[in-house]
């Protein structure tokens, strides 16, 4: 140490300041990190909200909000062993709800008689747009005539309903065909005995329910 003891003074203190400069300058960047780690996160989140979003639209029809033929399909293939109905609906006639009312007319009546399907399906179940105006149900863990009587009661309550096309009234019709799985049966093959069904029903006047079984 220099022996002036001022000299000797200040050359004690410039380590001592180097250090607290040196911890003001880690504080600075610590706070500079945090709010990079924090920006980062929302981003995360933002980001996987969007892929959530995208998720579910990826899996619902655009026009009615129910369950798309993705979805479906999804939901048939993990279903567990047991019982299990598939209801084919396919509205009547449609083509001259069409003609008559108007595509938009035709779309608000599709979508409104989609809701009234989804009303009337358990949580555990499914009721998805096939196609056009054909819907599909799946109902885990019933029997064949639990799913008639059920297919029963959602052709009446469609039957009974009154629909709009702008001012007028629409009353529409739904035939539904009633396939319950059987043992180690294949999914297309239960599919297309629930649409041979709903052909039946189509052949026999519509507004009506047959079973496939
Ligand atoms: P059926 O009783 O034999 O089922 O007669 P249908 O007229 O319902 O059957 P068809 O297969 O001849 O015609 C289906 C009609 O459904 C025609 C088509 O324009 C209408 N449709 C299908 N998808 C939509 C849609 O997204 N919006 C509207 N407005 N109509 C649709
Ligand atoms: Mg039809
Ligand atoms: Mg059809």
């Amino acid at each position: 140490l220099p022996s002036d003891p001022n000299q000797a003074q200040s050359l004690r203190q410039k380590p001592r300041q180097a250090l607290l400069a040196a911890s003001s300058k880690l504080t600075t960047m610590r706070g500079s990190l945090h709010q990079a780690m924090q920006s980062q996160i929302s981003s995360i989140e933002a980001l996987s909200q969007r892929l959530r979003h995208a998720e579910e639209q990826a899996n619902k029809d655009a026009l009615t909000g129910l369950a798309n033929r993705r979805q479906l399909g999804q939901f048939m293939s993990t279903l567990e062993e047991g019982s299990a109905a598939l209801l084919m609906v396919d509205l009547d006639h449609f083509k001259q709800v069409n003609d008559r009312y108007g595509h938009m007319a035709g779309d608000k009546i599709l979508t409104a008689a989609a809701s009234l399907l989804a009303g009337l399906v358990r949580t555990t179940d499914i009721a998805a747009r096939f196609g056009g105006e054909e819907f599909c149900i799946v109902m885990p863990g019933i029997d064949q005539v639990q799913a008639c009587e059920k297919a029963e009661h959602i052709r009446s309550q469609m039957a009974a309903t009154s629909f709009e096309a702008g001012d007028a009234p629409v009353s529409i019709t739904a035939s539904i065909g009633v396939a319950c799985r059987q043992p180690g049966e294949s999914i297309p093959h239960w599919t297309k005995r629930a649409d041979a069904a709903l052909y039946k029903a189509k052949q026999q006047g519509r507004n009506s329910v047959v079973s496939g079984d």
